[in-house]
Formats: structure tokens, sequence, C-alpha cells
């Protein structure tokens, strides 16, 4: 996929906690766009932990699931095999 063929619509919204220029919206924000929203976070314990901030005032549009290290695998799983069903 071209970086012009994504979508326009942003998925980390402006405003959050972040350090200025931080590269992880950068990233995750890509990502989302060439995922076109069709994305189910898993994240342990990070920096995007605590910027995202809490509902509803969150900064990622996407669902989201905030895990500790040792179970973020098994979480994904789970997700993963929940839309098999
Ligand atoms: S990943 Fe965390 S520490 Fe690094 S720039 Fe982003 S917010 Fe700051």
């Amino acid at each position: 996929m071209k970086i012009s063929e994504m979508e326009k619509e942003e998925h980390v919204l402006p405003g959050n906690t972040t350090c200025h220029s931080c590269p992880s919206t950068v990233v995750l924000g890509t990502v989302l766009k060439a995922l076109n929203e069709n994305a189910v976070l898993v994240i342990p314990a990070c920096c995007t932990s605590v910027y995202m901030g809490s509902f509803p005032n969150s900064a990622i549009k996407v669902p989201v699931f905030n895990t500790a290290f040792a179970s973020a695998a098994a979480t994904a799983s789970g997700i993963k095999a929940s839309f098999e069903l």
C-alpha cells in the first residue's frame, strides 16, 4: 500500500500526553491508517498505555486492551480466536 492510498483520518489523536514529536504516535498512527480501523490493540505497560488516556477521552480511536507483559500474547491470541468464531 502506498502512503498516498492510506485514509486521511487520524486514529491517534493530537493533544495527548506524549513527549513532543513522539515517534510512537507517528508509527502507531501510520499502522492504524494502513489497517483502516480494523484493529484491536493489545498494549503492555509502556508510554502508549499512559498517553492513550482513559475512556471516554482516549487518544486512540480503536479498541485497546491494556495488559501485563506476561499476558499480552495470550490476550492477543484470545482476541484473534474470538474473531474466528
Ligand atoms: S515513546 Fe514515550 S518516552 Fe519516547 S518520546 Fe514517546 S512518550 Fe516520550
